[in-house]
């Protein structure tokens, strides 16, 4: 009961906390970092459990079914995303995971994760190093310098990100000396190099409209010829416009979005940016 008190005051402390948007801080303490780890878990696995319902910002909020190495029975939302937290906490022992910072710590939960032991696939992060690992183009290679230390992390989730970013910065020389020295089980190495690889495909992949026009996430095309949708009998008209598209990772020559209300893949070579 102690421990729920001094948490409730916390987050009293983060809803005040200047420069933050209304609400803001209560989401990133309580649900938003869990509802990034159901994102990344949902498109690559199949948990089997309901969607979270979505909160005021639009993010989901973790099912019941889906922190399934932590033994609850019947917990509130708060109470669970609270208890991944306070178990990261536990673990890091208050501090930055890789870092060793105290400042604006979190849930970061690790990408391309197998299946399964999700509270063992998420580090307790401060902002500075979130901020890096969400953004490649903010990466200051010598902050991650704490790497030579963290690195030897016993938690493999933690080893899984030193790796890549390691990887990530290998050209400034002395992360490859860290990477050749490294110690992982196979494994882990195999979960560390999973995310490796998916990271340069997704970046490889460029896609573009029928006159070679690079499309982005977010863009708006308009279809250049009837189509046929594959095992149904829609057709998408020529004119009709799609708003908003998101891009296939894996296939560069696929874009979804909506058409009619409904949500359909389609190809590159058939759509004109707008
Ligand atoms: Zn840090």
């Amino acid at each position: 009961m102690i421990i729920r008190a001094f948490r409730f005051r916390f987050f009293e402390e983060n809803l005040k906390r200047p420069g933050l948007p209304a609400g803001k801080g209560r989401l990133s303490a309580v649900a938003f970092s869990p509802s990034r780890l159901l994102s990344d878990f949902s498109k690559k696995t199949s948990i089997g459990a309901p969607r979270g319902k979505k909160s005021s910002n639009n993010a989901s909020i973790p099912n019941a079914g889906y922190i399934n190495n932590l033994n609850f029975g019947a917990l509130t939302h708060n109470q669970k995303t609270m208890s991944l937290e306070q178990d990261l906490r536990d673990r890091s022992g208050n501090v930055c995971e890789l870092c060793s910072s105290t400042t604006d710590l979190d849930v970061y939960a690790v990408p391309h994760s197998p299946e399964g032991d999700t509270a063992d696939t998420a580090i307790f992060a401060c902002g500075t190093c979130r901020t890096q690992l969400e953004n490649p183009d903010q990466v200051e290679p010598n902050h991650w310098r704490c790497l030579n230390d963290s690195m030897w992390s016993p938690v493999p989730a933690v080893q899984v990100v030193a790796y890549r970013m390691l990887h990530q910065l290998k050209a400034e020389g002395w992360p490859q000396d860290l990477l050749d020295m490294m110690y992982m089980e196979e494994e882990t190495r195999e979960w560390a190099k999973a995310g490796v690889a998916q990271e340069t495909a997704a970046n490889a992949l460029v896609h573009r409209d029928s006159n070679g026009v690079i499309l982005e996430a977010g863009d708006s095309v308009v279809l250049i010829k009837d189509l046929k949708v594959k095992g149904s009998s829609m057709v998408a008209k020529q004119g009709t416009a799609v708003r908003r598209i998101s891009l296939d990772h894996e296939n560069e020559k696929y874009i979804e979005g909506k058409v009619d209300g409904q949500q359909i893949v389609l190809v590159t070579d058939y759509v004109k940016k707008i």
